[in-house]
């Protein structure tokens, strides 16, 4: 069977058997939850509550803030404790967020609209804006920008990103078998939305119950499930763009300059619930796991939840817990504390019992990096480059180009870390630059 793939990339150890055969489990909402106003790439959402508000569950709490930007709503029905600044795990500095107190059992303030199908394109994306919708994968890029390329540019593929390439998560492949039905009519919404005639389905050949599944519930329509190659970044949105169309999204250019919208998996499920189920997004799955987590699983959870609670419903912490990550282990965020929430976009919490500090040593020459990039960069140069404070080279030669997968600093044998140095770098020469790219 063929297996589509690109060129670089690694194979770290997947990790996936921790978790990938236990089904989703709902969690009871919390009594407290923690709501960023920023829960989404872009400007944060402007709060439209304020101290001692009742709320219902998936009533507006904030309003976008600007062009890219997202509505928030509340995932519990409760009292608005305060509106306050907490430490923002994905800024890394404190940001306002609304705290809401549980009060009751959910009563819901459902979407108001009409019948999915008598909707039009301009219409359905309204209701995606107003349902709260970003990237579940991770990037958290509000979804109704992203399906509403600006005018020109034609969009004739939609491709559903199932690789989820991360070691350790299992969640998209626990959604791929559990709410497939949901993913296809998505899918099926999003091709209306985008005109176009064909989308794909991508997964990767480590989840053969997935394709398999989807395979069968989409053998009569214009949606074709497809085998990827198992390895890391399969799911980046370029290699995935390549190794199913072929085509090459240019340095600093989007998909939709060649054509192509990608969605994660459960941005498509979340899609069908607010077309289909009238619900705003006050939840999502994600995969609790590590090897110093008691009982790896696969949680639905209410956004604002704290890893505490969430780790406590996984049976808590083993006593070598060593490193705690929000998302996977390449490209997940290392954080410190459990009190903070998750967000939209938190894909997974990633226990480690192992990581002691790698032990760096200078460059050997070895070019592993240079033959694993994704990008066909030159990962020890840029860091080289980007320690000399040589921005312009380091543009010269790339930079903007990485999509700081981490694929170098993780087959590195003298353990350097590029990607700090990478995304430093290019911080640095925007400011220099006057924010232009
Ligand atoms: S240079 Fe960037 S794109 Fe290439 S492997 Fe490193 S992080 Fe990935
Ligand atoms: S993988 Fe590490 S040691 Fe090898 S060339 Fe790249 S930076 Fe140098």
């Amino acid at each position: 069977m063929k297996l589509l793939t690109f060129k670089g990339g690694t194979h770290p150890p997947e990790k996936k058997e921790l978790a990938k055969d236990k089904a989703l489990l709902r969690m009871d909402p919390p009594q407290f939850v923690y709501v960023f106003l920023s829960n989404h790439a872009g400007a944060p959402a402007k709060p439209v509550v304020k101290e001692n508000d009742t709320v219902k569950t998936g009533q507006i709490i904030g309003e976008p803030g600007g062009f890219i930007s997202a509505y928030l709503h509340s995932p519990v029905t409760g009292v608005v404790r305060k509106i306050d600044k907490l430490y923002h795990p994905v800024q890394g500095r404190p940001m306002e967020a609304i705290v809401i107190e549980r009060t009751s059992e959910d009563d819901w303030q459902f979407l108001d609209h009409s019948e999915w199908e008598s909707l039009s394109k301009e219409q359905l994306l309204e209701v995606i804006k107003k349902a709260g919708i970003v990237g579940l994968g991770g990037a958290m890029f509000p979804t109704h920008v992203k399906l509403n390329p600006p005018a020109g540019k034609t969009i004739d593929t939609f491709i559903v990103n199932g690789a989820e390439c991360e070691p350790y998560l299992t969640v998209d492949h626990r959604l791929m078998l559990e709410q497939a039905e949901d993913l296809v009519l998505g899918v099926k919404i999003v091709m209306k939305i985008l005109g176009t005639k064909k989308a794909y389905i991508g997964v990767e050949s480590n989840k053969m119950d997935a394709y398999e599944h989807l395979k069968r519930l989409c053998s009569d329509s214009s949606i074709e499930v497809v085998l990827l190659r198992t390895k890391y970044p399969q799911g980046a949105e370029k290699q995935l763009i390549y190794a199913i169309t072929d085509r090459k999204v240019p340095v600093g250019g989007l998909p939709m300059d060649v054509g192509v919208v990608v969605q994660n998996v459960q941005t498509v499920i979340a899609i069908k619930r607010a077309v289909v189920d009238r619900k705003p997004l006050i939840e999502r799955a994600l995969t609790i796991t590590g090897e110093a987590i008691n009982n790896p699983m696969n949680v639905i959870a209410r956004i604002g939840t704290t890893i505490q609670q969430l780790v406590d419903f996984a049976g808590g912490l083993k006593e070598d817990a060593e490193k705690l990550i929000m998302g996977g282990p390449m490209t997940g965020i290392a954080v410190n504390r459990l009190d903070l929430p998750i967000l939209k976009g938190t894909s997974g919490i990633t226990v480690l019992s192992h990581e002691a500090e790698p032990i760096k040593k200078p460059c050997i020459r070895c070019t592993k990096c240079v033959v694993s990039c994704p990008m066909g960069l030159q990962p020890y140069l840029l860091y080289l480059l980007g320690n000399k404070r040589k921005y312009d080279q380091a543009v010269e030669e790339g930079l903007m180009a990485c999509i700081e997968c981490g694929v170098c600093a993780y087959v590195c044998p003298s353990k350097i870390d590029h990607v700090r140095v990478i995304k430093l770098t290019k911080k640095v020469y925007q400011a220099l630059r006057g924010g232009k790219k």
